[in-house]
């Protein structure tokens, strides 16, 4: 299947980074796994007309009521999505597609959670599983649908995604920490240059991969913006990925910066520099949204 030159990106982007951090290369393969599923995702919500269904007719944030997808066919695909685990899947994962495929009401539960922004952690109990990988399923199967969606609320899908590699672009400069388009938080900050501000930060959303500006020194966690509570940190391994820490309410988040490396596609990079994580976990950091892959 021929698939949308931002998802080709990230893909390329992937084997990139498989290539240069041999550390990331299993969870990369993974990765690439669901891309490969979610490439044919992305397609159809394009040519849906589920924007119609969605779109928040207030035009209050979040645009996106994406709990309003149509009942039928978002069941039906989540549960082939569920069933096409990767054998790249860890033993976990493995098992909890097991258990959902033989609980569709479960399944169904878990999906509509996760599209009204509610907590998963009576149907995980239900099934008896950790709700941080459970959340794996839905957020995969619902981040190319959500993608589109965003980006066609923007008045088209083709000229609204920027080069690197991210979904929809809002341009609004509001201080909200809650994705305009589908209200999840966001998973990693973006800086770049642009015409009219040096070093624009934007923040990248954990569910569709909206981007939308955000002031550059706020914690988007509790709003902090005293430059001694917000330090951030860089290692050598990952030169163009800094830590933002936030010392007041003990976050982080990963800022990519395509200033350092324009090759860079924030969502993957975010994904791959796992080793950071690591790193700011051990300071006593939590991180202010796990992505994708629960990191
Ligand atoms: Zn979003
Ligand atoms: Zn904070």
């Amino acid at each position: 299947m021929q698939s949308h030159p931002v998802w080709s990106r990230r893909r390329q982007r992937v084997a990139r980074l498989r290539a240069e951090h041999p550390h990331a290369a299993a969870l990369l393969a993974f990765y690439d796994d669901v891309l490969s599923l979610q490439v044919p995702l992305h397609a159809r919500a394009l040519k849906s007309r589920w924007l119609g269904a969605v779109e928040a007719a207030d035009g209050r944030p979040p645009r996106l009521r994406l709990e309003l997808l149509p009942e039928r066919p978002r069941e039906r695909d989540f549960s082939r999505f569920v069933r096409a685990v990767p054998a790249s899947a860890s033993d976990v994962l493995k098992s909890m597609a097991d258990r959902l495929a033989s609980e569709p009401a479960a399944m169904s539960d878990l999906l509509s959670a996760v599209l009204g922004r509610e907590s998963i952690d009576a149907v995980a109990a239900r099934l008896d599983c950790d709700a941080a990988a459970l959340e794996f399923f839905p957020r995969a199967f619902v981040q190319p649908v959500a993608d589109a969606l965003a980006g066609q609320a923007d008045g088209g899908f083709s000229g609204n995604h920027d080069a690197s590699g991210n979904g929809a672009v809002a341009g609004d400069d509001d201080s909200r920490a809650a994705c305009p388009y589908c209200g999840s938080a966001p998973v990693a900050a973006v800086l770049r240059d642009e015409p009219e501000t040096k070093g624009r930060r934007m923040l990248l959303c954990s569910l569709c991969l909206a981007e939308w500006a955000f002031p550059r020194t706020r914690c988007p966690g509790c709003a902090e913006e005293r430059a001694e509570k917000r330090p951030h940190h860089v290692s050598e391994s990952w030169p163009h990925v800094r830590v933002e820490e936030c010392g007041s309410c003990r976050t982080y988040i990963k800022a990519i910066d395509l200033r350092e490396n324009g090759l860079a596609v924030p969502v993957v990079d975010e994904l791959a520099s796992v080793e950071l994580d690591l790193w700011a976990v051990g300071q006593g950091l939590t991180k202010l949204r796990a992505n994708l892959l629960g990191m």
